[in-house]
C-alpha cells in the first residue's frame, strides 16, 4: 500500500506557472519526496459553489481565472486527465454533504499553476472539489476528513490558497518589505498545523485575521489538509516566502520518513 500525502501549498500570482520562482521551486521539489500518486484531488480557492460539486469530465479544460496578465499566460494548457470514477467515488464519500457530479468545470490556475510544476508531465489525473460556500470551517474540516481514505489508495490530497492573502495590501503596499502581521499570522496558522487544528479553524479569532485572512476562500483549502492528516503525522512546512498582503507557506502531512 502507497499512502499519498496530504498537501497544501500557497499558490500566490498566477504568474509563478510560468516563472522560475522560489515557491515553484519548492512545489517541484516536494513531488520529488514521496512516489508519484495515482490521481490528485484538489481543493482549490478559485472554484467557490453553493453545494459541494465534484469535477467528473474525463478531458478537463485548462482555465484561465485571470485578468491582466501576460498573453503567455493565457496561452499555458494543462493537460492531464480527470478520474471519473474516482469523482463517483467522492461523491459517494460525500453523500452526507451532498455532494453532486459536475462537468461544467475543469482545472482552474489554483489547480495548475501548481500541480504544472509539481508534475510537468501532465500525467496525474486530477479530481477539483468546490468549496461550498454556504458552510463553516468546522464542516469543511469534517468534509476532509471524509477525503482521507482515499490517502491510502495512493490519492494526494491538495489544498491551493494562501494562508495570508490580502490583495489590496499586496497592491497598495508602500515598499517590497512585508508588513509584521504577515509573518505573525502565518506563524500563528503554523503552530496550528503542528499541534491541535483548533486555532486554525477558529482562525477568524486569532489576532490579525481580519487584515491576514479576509478572503476565506484563500484560508479554506488549509483546512483541507488538516482535516486530510492521518492521527500522529508530522508536517513538513515549506516555501515561507512572504510579500506584503501573501505568504506562500506551504506544508505536507504524511511525507515518507
Ligand atoms: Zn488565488
Amino acid at each position: 500500500m502507497t499512502r499519498a500525502p496530504a498537501l497544501f501549498v500557497g499558490h500566490g500570482s498566477p504568474m509563478n506557472a510560468i516563472e522560475d520562482t522560489p515557491s515553484a521551486r519548492g512545489w517541484a521539489d516536494v513531488a520529488q519526496r514521496f512516489p508519484k500518486p495515482r490521481a490528485i484531488v484538489c481543493i482549490s480557492a478559485h472554484w467557490v459553489t453553493e453545494g459541494v460539486r465534484v469535477m467528473s469530465n474525463a478531458r478537463p479544460r485548462t482555465i484561465h481565472d485571470f485578468g491582466g496578465f501576460p498573453r503567455e499566460l493565457f496561452e499555458v494548457q494543462y493537460p492531464a486527465p480527470g478520474d471519473p470514477a474516482l469523482a463517483q467515488r467522492i461523491v459517494e464519500l460525500l453523500q452526507p454533504f451532498g455532494a453532486q457530479l459536475d462537468e461544467s468545470w475543469g482545472l482552474d490556475h489554483g489547480a495548475w499553476s501548481v500541480l504544472k510544476h509539481m508534475y510537468p508531465e501532465a500525467d496525474v489525473p486530477i479530481v477539483q472539489v468546490s468549496l461550498d460556500i454556504r458552510r463553516p470551517s468546522t464542516e469543511h474540516y469534517a468534509l476532509a476528513q471524509k477525503l482521507t481514505t482515499l490517502r491510502d489508495d495512493n490519492v494526494l490530497i491538495v489544498g491551493s490558497g494562501n494562508i495570508v492573502h490580502n490583495l489590496p495590501a499586496f497592491f497598495r503596499a508602500p515598499s517590497p518589505e512585508p508588513p509584521p502581521w504577515v509573518a505573525a499570522f502565518d506563524n500563528l496558522i503554523v503552530s496550528s498545523v503542528e499541534g491541535d487544528h483548533t486555532a486554525a479553524l477558529n482562525y477568524k479569532s486569532l489576532l490579525d485575521a481580519a487584515i491576514a485572512a479576509p478572503d476565506w476562500e484563500h484560508y479554506m483549502p488549509v483546512v483541507y489538509a488538516l482535516g486530510a492528516q492521518h492521527p500522529g503525522e508530522t508536517p513538513y512546512v515549506f516555501n515561507r516566502y512572504y510579500a506584503p498582503g501573501i505568504s506562500m507557506t506551504a506544508f505536507a502531512y504524511g511525507l515518507p520518513q
